[in-house]
Order: C-alpha cells, then structure tokens, then sequence
C-alpha cells in the first residue's frame, strides 16, 4: 500500500508542501540559545522563509556530546517562530517525549536513527500534526515505505519523507545522497520528498552542490542547517551554513526551483 491520498501535505492555513512551490525549512542542528535562535529566524525571516527547524532533543551518537536544551529548546523556538510568523520543525525522539514535541512544534521530525522505531510511528500516527519521516540512513527504500505506511495506518496521512544520504564505504562524506531514491519516490509514490543536503554531506562547501541536485530531482523542499558561527556550534558546525550564505543560497536554489518550472518559499 501507498499513499494515494495526498499529493501535498497542508502545513498550516496557507503553506503547503508537495505543491508547486518547493519549500526551503531551515535552522540550526540544535537550538543552543534564544539569541543564536532569533539571529537565524531574523535571516530567514529577511529572506521570507517560513519554516523554523531545530532540534531540542538531540540523537547524539555519543552520550557526552550535547544532547539538546529538551523544554527550553522548544520554548525558544516557539517564541521566536510565533515572532516571525513561522512554523516550526522540531524531532521526537521517543513516545514519552512526543506530547511535549507535538504541542510546540507545527511538524514532528522522526530521525533517521528512529526510521523504523515503531511504538514511535504508531504514535505519532494517531496524533494529526504533519511527520517529516526521514529515511534510515541504512534503510532501503522500501523499508522507509513501509515505514511510512506505519504511521499512515494508524489514521495520519500527512507524512512528509527526507531523503538525509546513507551510509556508503566512502569516508569522504559523512553519508551520500540518494538522488535516484528522491527521483523514484516521486515516480512512484504521492508522498511529498524533501532532502536534507546537511547530513548528507556533511561539509558546508557541498551543501549547495547537493541541494541543487536534489531540486533537479523532484524534491519538494530542502532541510538545510545554518548557524550564526558554525565554527562555535555544539552540533553539526561543520555542515551548517553561515548566515551570510543565506541569500545567495536561496537564490541559487530559486533559479533551479525555475528551471524546473516552480516556485521557492
Ligand atoms: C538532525 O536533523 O539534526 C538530525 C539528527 O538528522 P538525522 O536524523 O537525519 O541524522
Ligand atoms: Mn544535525
């Protein structure tokens, strides 16, 4: 079973995704503070974005790296996202947790390291706020469809999929895109796709390179990293883009969004 139902998930009263605009959310890895917060959501707001991603609940790989601000994380982005008028984005990490995620997020993040924790999709299934699923980053693609059918059978249809790279024998990137897999997705599915160009590389100077790609490809948005000194940041500094990349980024990516006869907000 597919989705067949939607072929864009209504995000809120006038934005969508999986329409003919493609839709940029951007944000740090981590929400750090609430000025590091309010100066990304001030750029973006410049810019006219209006999705606000940051995690508040980190899935660290280590337990002594910084594992996220939980509560505060999400007051923050709240607060600032209410400011300018955004949505915010924000991960659940687990059932327990998901409550507190789903009342101060507009969508609900499950990470690529919980793609197939299923007490997790059932339960965000049977809440109503949008999922953005991001594949397993040794997941195949069928294992993420199923996924997604997971929480579609448990009544919520408005299930977003991000491609985040997967895991390959190359060390030079930290996973490795799979444009063919966003291609394919569209081809044969009604499930809006973004891509995270971030963690797919996991270097700032092939971010850009990546997101390109993935527009060409069919995705519907992107979920990029950015951070006012990614050098100082307490996660993913070195995939993040400046803040004084923005413009130029989004221009970049606009003029692509053209080419393939749609629209960027
Ligand atoms: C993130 O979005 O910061 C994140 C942890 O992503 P992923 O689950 O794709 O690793
Ligand atoms: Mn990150």
């Amino acid at each position: 079973m597919i989705n067949t139902l939607n072929t864009s998930v209504v995000l809120s009263d006038n934005l969508q995704i999986g329409g003919n605009d493609i839709l940029l959310m951007m944000g740090p890895c981590s929400v750090e503070s609430y000025e590091q917060t309010y100066a990304v959501a001030k750029s973006m707001h410049a810019l006219g974005l209006r999705v606000l991603r940051g995690g508040a609940f980190k899935p660290r790989t280590s337990p002594q790296a910084f594992q996220g601000l939980g509560l505060d994380g999400l007051k923050i982005l709240r607060q600032i996202a209410d400011e300018f008028g955004m949505l915010v984005i924000s991960e659940a990490l687990g059932v327990e947790q998901l409550p507190l995620v789903a009342e101060y997020s507009d969508i609900i993040q499950i990470g690529s390291r919980n793609m197939q924790h299923f007490p997790l999709l059932w339960a965000v299934g049977e809440q109503p706020k949008p999922i953005l699923l991001k594949r397993g980053f040794m997941s195949t693609i069928q294992e993420w469809l199923s996924a997604a059918e997971h929480i579609i059978s448990r009544g919520n249809q408005n299930v977003i999929l991000c491609e985040r790279g997967i895991r390959s024998f190359d060390s030079s990137t930290r996973n490795v895109l799979d444009v063919g897999a966003i291609a394919q997705i569209k081809a044969s599915t009604n499930f809006p796709i973004i891509a995270d160009p971030s963690h797919a590389t996991g270097r700032v100077d092939l971010v850009p390179a990546a997101a390109r790609a993935a527009i060409a490809a069919g995705a519907d948005g992107l979920i990029v990293e950015v951070h006012p000194h990614p050098a100082e940041a307490l996660s993913d500094g070195d995939q993040s883009l400046p803040l004084e990349s923005l413009p130029a980024f989004v221009d970049d990516m606009r003029r692509i969004a053209s080419a393939m006869g749609r629209g960027l907000i």
